[in-house]
């Protein structure tokens, strides 16, 4: 039986008929986070339970990459290449320069401290955008229990000024975020305090002049489950995890297809040699399998 799930005939040609969905590793609790160095040929991703960010390469497995790593969530890496970290006990992100020194990118919005930073992008003019839920500080298992300062919301960091701006400040609980391959269309999921009635959905954003944000509709509604992390493709499709696998999602909003895992997925992103295999950390695994279609490279603007 496929793991792929066709909806749309579009989605034949972003996949391949006969590539397989390899689990890579297992064990760990809750996989996040996937970010692809492919000047190293790894991927990182953290295990944020267990209070680590892991290396997985082709040549050696998986190997400890930090530990602890302060319950970091979502990763990234910058313009230069510079892994950028969600980290959910120190409630901050931070970016690790080439040298292995750490620099806290932000911690405080308006004197108060953030929630829990989650998921983080990186646009093509360095500033560093991340979705602020509360998840790391509503318990003590992907973080430390801790008041809710700050409401939910988003943020952007201003590569050159270091400003912190609060960009999007009506969700429940931003989680996923990603542009789209001409930075025109901001994403993102929205995945409420996870209770029946809450939210599960993508809204998209018109990004303009000054990165102003305008619009917000909703994009698309996940079913089953909700959208936690997610990538776009060279063609502009939505990659976005969901509860029964990543769903693909055309620009226009509709579902083309599914690739089914077996375990609940968190988030994904493209990598390999080739820059056409989809790492999906998933609950305790790591999988990967290759598509037709690479991850989309940003240029600059
Ligand atoms: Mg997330």
């Amino acid at each position: 039986m496929s793991f792929f799930a066709a909806e749309e005939p579009e989605f034949s040609t972003f996949v391949l008929g006969n590539a397989p969905l390899k689990k890579l590793a297992g064990g760990f609790d809750w996989v996040e986070g996937p970010v692809w160095f492919g000047d190293h040929d790894c991927l990182l991703f953290s295990d944020i339970p267990n209070n680590r960010i892991l290396r997985w390469s082709p040549a050696t497995g998986i190997t400890p990459f930090r530990e602890p790593s302060n319950f970091s969530n979502g990763n990234t890496r910058d313009r230069e290449g510079r892994l950028v970290t969600c980290e959910h006990g120190t409630r901050r992100v931070t970016r690790t320069e080439h040298d292995g020194t750490i620099t806290v990118i932000a911690d405080r919005f308006e004197g108060k401290r953030l929630n829990s930073p989650n998921d983080v992008v990186v646009a093509s003019d360095g500033a560093i955008w991340f979705t602020d839920p509360h998840y790391g500080i509503a318990s003590d298992y992907e973080g430390t229990r801790a008041e809710q300062e700050l409401p939910c919301n988003v943020y952007r960091v201003d590569a050159l000024s270091g400003e912190i701006r609060a960009v999007l400040t009506d969700f429940h609980c931003p989680n996923g975020l990603a542009f789209s391959p001409d930075e025109k269309r901001l994403y993102v999921a929205d995945t409420g305090r996870m209770f029946q009635d809450d939210p599960r959905h993508i809204r998209v954003f018109d990004v303009g002049v000054d990165w102003a944000l305008t619009g917000g509709r909703v994009f698309h509604t996940i079913s089953p489950g909700c959208a936690d992390g997610m990538r776009v493709d060279a063609a502009g499709n939505l990659w976005p995890s969901a509860g029964d696998g990543v769903h693909c999602i055309a620009p226009d909003g509709r579902r083309l297809g599914r690739i089914l895992v077996p375990e609940t997925v968190s988030n994904i992103c493209f990598g390999g040699r080739q820059g056409h295999r989809l790492f999906i950390t998933a609950t305790t695994s790591l999988y990967a399998v290759s598509l037709a279609i690479r991850g989309a490279v940003r240029p600059a603007r």
